[in-house]
């Protein structure tokens, strides 16, 4: 299923200081580095219920909703529909919500993309992606997020140095929320291969170049051998769209 939508969240009820403790009543059972998502989703399915929500791009993260879905049925898979995603991003969403027991939420920017270029004028996303990505990405994912206790990523820590020491699960402080990274420490090829196993829609193009996949006008095709996130903003110096930072 997929709805398109800012506002509808389940909301939260337990406190920050709540939350906190959950976290590290986690990091004690899971350990800071390698830990089974199965018993970390499980664990997260019947802590939170409906106030767990999964982050989605749509790229070869498809399998963590995939991994949730086994424990929650009907669990909310947030979807940032920036105006500028490829159209084969879009296709697998689809396909991902019509395959999978999920309800994909399709969250958008306050300003369309036309309504962006007259404000900033046009391809902000070449002069000034920080702001950008700021608008498009960053802030309706805080919106969104600020009605649930938890949060499932599809971080892994070989894609950045600055995602190298996550843990299974953390503290969210800038969410204020429970941060759960389930599939940490899976490399690319374990990815392809439980998505091959599993029968998982992932997006066509990481076969066709792109083993990092964002907007299309700041994703480029990578060379074999090449970092995957070569291909993200290239040449700007920018690594993170902000919603890890
Ligand atoms: Fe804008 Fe590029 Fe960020 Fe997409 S990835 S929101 S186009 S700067």
């Amino acid at each position: 299923m997929t709805t398109t939508d800012v506002t509808t969240t389940p909301g939260r009820e337990r406190s920050a200081e709540e939350l906190k403790a959950l976290v590290e009543d986690a990091q004690r059972r899971f350990g800071e580095r390698d830990a089974d998502p199965d018993e970390v989703l499980a664990w997260a399915a019947e802590t939170f219920g409906k106030k767990l929500a999964v982050a989605c791009s749509m790229a070869s993260d498809t399998v963590v909703p995939a991994l949730v879905s086994t424990h929650l049925k009907g669990v909310d898979v947030l979807f940032l529909e920036t105006g500028y995603h490829f159209p084969e991003t879009l296709q697998t969403r689809d396909e991902f919500a019509r395959d999978w027991p999920v309800n994909v939420r399709t969250l958008l920017p306050e300003l369309t993309v036309p309504e962006q270029d007259e404000k900033y004028g046009a391809k902000l996303h070449d002069r000034d992606p920080g702001l950008c990505c700021g608008m498009r990405k960053v802030a309706p994912l805080d919106r969104a997020l600020a009605g649930y206790e938890a949060w499932v990523t599809g971080l892994r820590r070989e894609e950045t140095p600055h995602r190298a020491n996550a843990a299974p699960v953390e503290w969210d402080e800038h969410h204020q929320m429970v941060k759960i990274n389930a599939i940490v420490d899976w490399t690319f090829d374990h990815v392809v291969a439980y998505a091959e196993e599993n029968l998982v829609v992932v997006n066509p193009l990481l076969s066709q170049g792109y083993p990092s996949i964002g907007c299309a006008p700041c994703t480029r095709k990578v060379a074999p051998g090449e970092d995957p996130r070569a291909g993200r903003w290239s040449g700007v110096g920018k690594t993170e769209c902000g919603i890890h930072l």
